[in-house]
């Protein structure tokens, strides 16, 4: 075997921990340099992203698998991230070398949806990532408040808006620097606020970025279609509240980035609970977190409690997560991008191909990656765990299994986000189930091992 063929062999042993595949098969490594006298090896390793959260790890991988050959005497590896180029095509001009754009949105205003966006990207930004902010909320625009810039007007370069910077390198834009800090165009209805957000958003000049965060106008009405419809969208992060109303905010949120394909990633659940001492005080009533990873199989989601400093930081423009990086709901912040990260690359890599259908004479007939199971419809009937099926706190199970028909039927399938799909029974229920639940009553293991 060549020297060149047993260093790939050997780098063949790293695999990516979150894509499930070694990195010789994910086109990692580059330009392989061997040093037959000396022993000496030298490669690139290129990472999907400069924010991934194991490169240091991969560093290692890289090195000790290759120093375990017996001529190598020295191992150089150096890291580097896949050019910003847009993985998803973004034509717009001023969008072109823009990698992911990541959507926060909300069904309601005040959720503390722009605390979010602006908190994840400073998050985003200390993993290493180049950041920019679009605050797209043209009627109660924030940005320049949550983070402060020494904003002197703006300019064009090449008939392209020259975006604002934060110190730290951010990039932003918002309308409130077209408009004044007093108030956006609060007389424009419909499509116009939609040309405007959409022309601002592509006329901005935003070069090489990892990660652009819109912060969405709140709602899920035609402004928001239209905006998710204009440009690519990577990922989306829903904000809510803890309180009964927001579980259902959510699955309006899910049904309209479904609509528009863009894959709800995580939820944040904000003003979760308040801490006096180490004692939480729920005031708002518990959230639905659970039900959320139960239902819809968004395993990432986050809560974040009220804390008057998330305020004061706002207030002062410098979000939290820069100006106490140390802080507790920081780490959560870190936690969230560190989510945002790797879930976009396990996304654009690891394309899951998944289909489900009723044979009334088998069952249902659920494909996945090429294998297909059958499963009993009275068995999925019986799994449900909404909260008619299933004690919401205890998880004691309400639904007793000889009240539904040992031949119950399927009247609808729709999907339910990137992670779970709904079913309409022909006892009347109606049912939501993350395809992992589905995938462990059916026995399915997704291939491959992290290292
Ligand atoms: P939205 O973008 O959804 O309208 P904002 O992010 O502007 O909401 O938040 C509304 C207000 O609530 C702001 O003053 C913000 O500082 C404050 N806020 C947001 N999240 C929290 C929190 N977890 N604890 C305390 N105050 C918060």
């Amino acid at each position: 075997m060549s020297k060149e063929a047993s260093v790939l062999d050997q780098l063949r042993k790293v695999i990516d921990p979150d894509l499930h595949k070694d990195i010789v098969t994910l086109g990692f490594i580059k330009d392989l340099k061997i040093d037959e006298e000396s022993g000496h090896v030298s490669f690139i390793c290129e990472l999907t992203t400069p924010a991934c959260p194991v490169k240091e790890k991969f560093r290692e991988w890289c090195h000790d698998f290759v120093m375990e050959l017996d001529w190598v005497s020295k191992v150089d590896v150096k890291l580097t991230a896949q050019p910003a180029r847009s993985s998803l095509q973004n034509e717009q001009d001023g969008l072109t070398k823009v990698r992911h754009i990541i959507a926060v949105a909300s069904c309601k205003g005040g959720v503390g949806k722009s605390t979010v966006a602006t908190n994840l990207s400073f998050a985003l930004q200390s993993h290493g990532a180049r950041v920019g902010i679009f605050d797209a909320d043209i009627y109660g625009p924030s940005l320049p408040t949550m983070v402060d810039t020494e904003f002197e007007g703006l300019y064009q370069e090449d008939n392209m808006i020259v975006p604002e910077m934060h110190s730290s390198g951010i990039k932003l834009m918002s309308f409130a620097y077209a408009s004044g800090q007093q108030g956006g165009p609060a007389i424009m209805r419909g499509p116009m606020v939609t040309n405007v957000i959409v022309q601002m958003l592509n006329g901005t000049d935003w070069g090489e970025l990892d990660y652009l965060v819109i912060d969405m106008p709140p709602g899920t009405g035609d402004i928001q279609l239209t905006l998710a419809q204009s440009v690519n969208i990577s990922a989306s992060v829903m904000v809510t509240t803890p309180q009964k109303i927001s579980f259902i905010d959510v699955v309006k949120g899910i049904e309209m980035f479904d609509k528009l394909k863009v894959p709800v990633i995580s939820v944040v659940e904000n003003m979760s609970y308040y801490l006096v001492g180490d004692e939480k005080h729920f005031i708002f009533g518990k959230g639905a977190r659970q039900q959320i990873v139960d239902q819809f199989g968004i395993e990432n989601a986050f809560e974040i409690p009220i804390h008057p400093e998330l305020a004061t930081c706002g207030d002062t423009g410098l979000p939290l997560t820069a100006a106490q990086p140390a802080h507790e709901i920081a780490k959560v912040y870190g936690d969230i991008a560190e989510n945002v990260v790797r879930e976009v690359e396990r996304l654009r890599y690891n394309q899951v191909e998944r289909s489900i259908t009723w044979e009334p004479s088998e069952g249902i007939i659920y494909t996945v990656n090429g294998k297909q199971f059958t499963l009993s419809t009275h068995k999925l009937r019986c799994a449900c765990r909404c909260a008619h099926c299933i004690q919401e706190f205890t998880g004691e199970q309400l639904l007793d299994p000889s009240t539904v028909p040992e031949n119950v039927g399927v009247t609808s399938f729709n999907d339910m986000g990137n992670y779970a799909i709904q079913i309409g029974w022909d006892d009347g229920h109606t049912s939501i189930y993350p395809f992992k639940r589905i995938e462990e009553l059916v026995g399915y293991k997704e291939d491959g091992e992290s290292v």
